[in-house]
């Protein structure tokens, strides 16, 4: 645990100190869970959404995007259920004066049950070796048995609470498990709460005329009122899919995990719209192609893995999440939704409009069935930037930290340096940038020792390195240097583009999805 929060604390001073992600209005003291990208930060995530958008929109004829409003009309989200139901059970405890998800406090404590099994597992493999049986362990061991018991009976207790509504009964449930506060330690909390996640703002001038509107809080809704105009206009034929990304808002209230959890983030989500009792065939499939393109960014496949849902979301037939093994613990990365028609119909019903498909093959109408992904962008960024950042033993005893970041997704692909900063080396080095920046974004820089310029460039995640010397006036060629391996390479500078772009071209990234 103390090495994965000093995993963390890394990441968080690192995202800082070369200029990924800085603290939003940090002369202020800053603003809960809100966070602004910075020079590098901006081009990660940037590259990431065009990963994304590459991968689900230029990729698949049957997907187009579309960008809608932040804004929308409020009866949107008392169709789509948020008014009403998007509510988090929250509870205090009056001597530390903190506030939690009662729900997280819930799972938090069945996890760490769960961390205790585990550790038996573990320590069960080591004594029999080869011989160990995982399942039958599972079945027999005593006390794996008695704490699988409390976990399954946690587990319905919370489905149960969460499904009724029942607050008094989440209450008694975090009393009768003796679950703390971490900060105070006590036991002393209020009743627990039911708290909406939307921001509300005021459209108009006075306050007579002014209308109650929403920040949305997912990007989804903005499709499903579209999802008419575009495939009319787009003469798009079912199944067929609508692409976005941009900016959600929510009030979370629980905002201690830097960019994991914000109250403004960014989504990417692509609404898959299918024939009726078609729903399940696309929902695996979306499953299988969303996990392909996390492991085609070579994170390892160790670091991923599916949870499927037990409890279902009012519109869900069934849902799953592809959990990512961050530095605090495997949590939720992307959400992969079987959205049944509960939207389209919602809408249909509060709107008067019929948002039907007429499918010439049948030769009827009706409302299609969706398949959602919907994945978080800065969740995305987290993932990318906190698995990239290690710290690396060297051959001559020393170390280095170094940014490995997937080379399609760095921001910037090549850093250029003259040697010395004279005898004309910056003139050749700086003509190196002008061919190259239009193709890559590329650096440069003439600052201190060439050492010292290859740490900043690995610790930033520059995947390449090219240093002009003097025999570059003479022979036209450079070396290369490469940030995992650090080899060093003389190669033509005619021959600079083709060597980048065969490491950091899209096409061989997103190819690795189809192997
Ligand atoms: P969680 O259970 O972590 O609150 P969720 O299940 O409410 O997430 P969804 O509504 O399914 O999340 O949203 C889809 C994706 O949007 C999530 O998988 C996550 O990557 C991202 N996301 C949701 N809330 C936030 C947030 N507050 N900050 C950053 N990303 C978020």
């Amino acid at each position: 645990m103390a090495k994965q929060e000093d995993q963390f604390k890394k990441v968080l001073s690192h995202a800082k100190e070369y200029g990924y992600v800085f603290q939003s209005s940090e002369i202020y003291d800053g603003l809960s869970a809100v966070y602004d990208y910075a020079q590098n930060g901006v081009e990660l995530k940037k590259n990431i959404r065009e990963y994304w958008w590459k991968a689900m929109v230029q990729m698949h004829e049957n997907i187009v995007g579309i960008d809608a409003s932040i804004l929308m009309h409020p009866t949107t989200w008392k169709a789509s259920g948020h008014v009403d139901a998007f509510n988090d059970p929250l509870i205090d405890n009056k001597d530390s004066k903190k506030r939690y998800r009662a729900d997280v406090l819930v799972e938090d404590f069945r996890e760490k049950i769960n961390e205790k099994i585990q550790k038996d597992i573990t320590k069960a493999k080591k004594r029999f070796g080869d011989a160990f049986n995982e399942e039958e362990f599972r079945a027999t061991n005593q006390n794996v048995l008695r704490r699988q018991k409390q976990i399954d009976e946690i587990t319905v207790e919370l489905t149960r609470v969460q499904e009724e509504s029942d607050l008094a009964g989440f209450k008694q449930l975090i009393e009768d498990l003796g679950i703390n506060c971490p900060v105070s330690g006590s036991k002393n909390w209020t009743e627990v709460k039911q708290f909406n996640l939307m921001f509300g703002t005021q459209i108009g001038a006075s306050a007579e005329s002014s209308t109650q509107v929403y920040l949305r809080p997912e990007t989804a809704q903005g499709i499903f009122v579209n999802f008419l105009n575009v495939q009319k206009t787009g003469r798009m034929k079912i199944p067929f899919g609508i692409a976005q990304t941009g900016k959600a808002f929510r009030n979370e209230i629980v905002a201690r995990q830097f960019i994991f959890r914000m109250r403004e983030f960014e989504q990417m989500e692509m609404q898959f719209f299918v024939k009726p009792g078609t729903q399940k065939q696309w929902y695996d499939s979306w499953k299988e192609t969303r996990l392909k393109w996390h492991l085609s960014l070579g994170m390892g496949a160790e670091n991923y893995r599916f949870h499927d849902h037990d409890k279902l979301a009012h519109y869900a037939d069934a849902a799953a999440d592809i959990e990512f093994n961050f530095p605090f613990g495997f949590k939720e990365l992307e959400g992969i939704h079987s959205r049944t028609d509960f939207d389209l119909k919602a809408h249909e019903e509060y709107s008067g409009k019929k948002l039907q498909y007429f499918d010439h093959e049948e030769n009827k109408s009706y409302v299609p069935y969706v398949v959602e992904t919907s994945i978080g962008l800065d969740r995305m960024f987290l993932a990318v930037f906190s698995k990239a950042l290690q710290e690396e033993a060297l051959d001559n005893g020393t170390s280095r930290t170094v940014l490995k970041l997937p080379a399609v997704l760095a921001p910037y692909k090549a850093a250029i340096f003259p040697l010395v900063k004279k005898d004309g080396l910056p003139e050749v080095a700086k003509q190196i940038v002008a061919d190259l920046k239009w193709d890559f974004n590329v650096f440069y820089d003439e600052k201190d020792a060439v050492g010292k310029r290859y740490r900043r460039q690995d610790a930033a995640g520059t995947p390449f390195c090219i240093t002009v010397d003097h025999d570059s006036l003479e022979d036209q060629s450079v070396t290369i240097r490469h940030r995992d391996t650090m080899e060093q390479k003389r190669v033509a500078i005619a021959d600079l583009k083709d060597i980048i772009k065969a490491e950091v071209d899209v096409k061989t990234w997103l190819q690795k999805m189809e192997a």
